[in-house]
């Protein structure tokens, strides 16, 4: 149990980066990354990282949620469309839910998933929040 976090540190990139393939051929970006274009199957494609910039396409609020989440109630779930082409589904952090909407910008964020009860391992992911001023536009009120 003893090399558990330092494993876990050494996964890291993986766990904590969204990593998506950009196909060369034909410019489809997908995820999760794969070794073939899902679009034109050109094996041409290239593992990218994102920036974990989006928009905020769909979202649905989750009032009953399993009970080891239930400090996290009410939950939502959005579909995020990152900058770079493609979707994936994530939880929604940091947000009223009356202030949520869809077009808004959201930002990847890593947070707490769960704790392990038996080594007390606390396993991290990444969420979404809203990008703080986006809505008011850049640059107004800065100080
Ligand atoms: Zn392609």
């Amino acid at each position: 149990m003893k090399d558990s976090a330092p494993r876990i540190w050494r996964m890291r990139n993986n766990l904590y980066r969204i990593r998506y393939s950009k196909c060369k051929a034909c410019g489809a970006s997908f995820y999760p990354a794969r070794a073939s274009c899902i679009r034109c199957s050109s094996r041409d494609v290239e593992v990218r990282v994102s920036l974990g910039l989006g928009t905020l396409v769909e979202y649905t609020v989750l009032y009953q949620v399993p009970a080891r989440m239930q400090d996290n109630a009410p939950m939502v779930i959005g579909v995020v469309r990152l900058d770079e082409g493609f979707e994936l589904y994530g939880v929604i952090v940091d947000a009223d839910i009356k202030d949520l909407r869809k077009g808004m910008r959201v930002e990847a964020v890593l947070r707490r998933l769960r704790v392990d009860g038996s080594s007390g391992l606390i396993t991290y992911g990444i969420k979404f929040r809203p990008v703080i001023g986006a809505a008011h536009g850049e640059g107004s009120g800065r100080g």
